[in-house]
Formats: C-alpha cells, structure tokens, sequence
C-alpha cells in the first residue's frame, strides 16, 4: 500500500460504490494501513475528529487516495481543500469495486 504526505486534496466525485476489502469502512481502513488510531480530520484549520476517510486526488496527482476526514469536510463535489502538515494518504488500490 502507498502512503505519502502532499500539500492539497480535490475530492472525487461518486465513489460511494468503491468499498474495501473485508467489509471495513474507509476510516478503519485507513487507521490500519497509516497506524493512527484516532485521526483528527486532515483538512487546514478544522478541529474535528475524523469519522470517514474521502476519496482524493493528492496535488496533480490523479489516482485515488483515502484521508481521514470529518463529515463537514466531505462534500459530494470536486471541490479542492489544503491540508495540515504530515497528513498521511493510503493509496485505495484497484480501479474496481474493491481496493
Ligand atoms: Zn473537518
């Protein structure tokens, strides 16, 4: 699995469909893969805990990445948010319904 840090997030619309493996949500996923049990929401200046992990694209980059999130920073559009330093991404592998 990828992790990495990077400076800013675009979400990506309409991937509600896309779950992972073993029937976990996204958040538990991610706090296994990045080893942070209980993440605070990765966008700047929010001070939530995170309780969903959102589908982003990291910089210019354009595969999918999970980040730990609250629910008022997960809009359903494509909008683009920075994030705090040291935020680690885990890579959502597979193009298809399981990552
Ligand atoms: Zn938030």
């Amino acid at each position: 699995m990828g992790k990495r840090t990077f400076n800013y997030i675009t979400h990506i619309r309409n991937t509600s469909d896309h779950r992972p493996k073993f029937n976990r949500s996204w958040i538990d996923f991610w706090k296994e893969e990045a080893g942070q049990s209980s993440p605070k929401c990765c966008i700047y200046g929010c001070p939530n805990k995170a309780d969903r992990g959102a589908h982003v694209y990291l910089d210019e980059e354009r595969s999918w990445w999970i980040v730990p999130v609250c629910s008022e920073c997960n809009p359903p559009d494509n909008s683009s948010w920075d994030v705090k330093a040291n935020t680690i991404a885990v890579e959502a592998r597979g193009s298809g319904q399981w990552a």
